[in-house]
């Protein structure tokens, strides 16, 4: 393609971001389409991150991504929010910003597609975790189930999670099986496994046979949950679906159009290796 002046710049922002698949997974929708428009990784090192977005905001981007650690900067920085957390902003004509979260529909959207009649099997979940992303996923699952259990190595995190949902609950770290053993959908949302983390023995024997295990690490894209889970002959699904739709969420927020999903996995299973 062919960079001009009137090239539309869309902007991930985080750090780190070299590491990341999103500005892959962009341009090649942006390709399928012929946008005139290119999305690049810029890495934020700052104390105020508000500050610095509210700056780019001024520099007319066509729109953004923000991932770790400043999605709670980027709800601040901008004009007005659909949540206090924001992995997607969007400038409009007259310049002001919005922000939105597609985290958790993204992983819903990849849920529907590893098991289309979820909502009628899944009644109890099984957090593991209580970060940013686990927050937001048990934010768009909470509507749809009866109780969220989040079990997290530090506690107060999981009993935070846990009060901002009517459907929330803690579980012990210590006391994992029995939420194993409870759960309709096991979401392994920790760091656990990604890259060369060690991956604990979780007890999978205890899961019932119909539950459905989500990782949303996708490096490896089979992490030890995963691979254990399968071997136990449970339903499972990678974390990649979820980064390809929230993706096609905020492009089809930019852009307009739904962007391909299956090219964009595709495309990313070869980046990965
Ligand atoms: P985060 O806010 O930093 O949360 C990290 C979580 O991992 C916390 O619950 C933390 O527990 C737990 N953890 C870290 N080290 C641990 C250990 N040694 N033992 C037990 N628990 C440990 O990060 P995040 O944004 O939620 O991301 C979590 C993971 O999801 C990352 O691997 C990230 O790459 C992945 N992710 C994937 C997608 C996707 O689209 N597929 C999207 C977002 C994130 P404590 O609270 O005790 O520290």
């Amino acid at each position: 393609m062919i960079i001009t002046g009137a090239t539309k710049v869309l902007a991930l922002i985080g750090d780190p971001v070299s590491h990341s698949l999103s500005p892959i997974m962009h341009n090649g929708w942006i390709a399928d389409h012929g946008i005139d428009a290119c999305y690049i990784a810029l890495p934020l090192k700052s104390d105020d991150a508000e500050t610095e977005i509210r700056a780019l905001c001024r520099f007319g981007l066509a729109g953004a991504n923000v991932t770790v650690p400043h999605k709670r900067a980027a709800a601040s920085a901008a004009d007005e929010s659909e949540g206090v957390v924001a992995n997607v902003l969007r400038w409009k004509k007259d310049g002001s910003v919005s922000g939105f979260n597609t985290d958790g529909q993204g992983f819903l959207d990849s849920l529907a597609e590893a098991a289309p009649d979820w909502k009628t099997r899944v009644r109890r979940v099984l957090m593991l975790g209580a970060g940013g992303a686990a927050v937001s996923i048990a934010e768009a699952l909470g509507p749809h189930v009866d109780t969220i259990y989040f079990a997290n190595r530090t506690q107060a995190r999981a009993d935070a999670a846990a009060d901002a949902l009517r459907a929330g609950r803690v579980l012990r770290w210590d006391d994992l099986e029995r939420g194993f053993g409870a759960a309709d959908l096991i979401v392994q949302a920790t760091t656990l496994g990604m890259g060369a983390n060690p991956s604990p023995d979780w007890p999978l024997a205890a899961a019932k046979p119909t539950a459905i295990c989500a990782d949303i690490v996708y490096r490896p894209l089979e992490t030890p949950f995963l691979k254990s889970a399968r071997e136990r002959g449970l339903a499972t699904f990678d974390g990649l679906g979820m980064l390809i739709h929230q993706g096609a969420r905020a492009f089809e927020l930019w852009f307009g159009v739904k962007p391909d999903v299956e090219k964009a996995r595709r495309r990313l299973i070869e980046a990965l290796g």
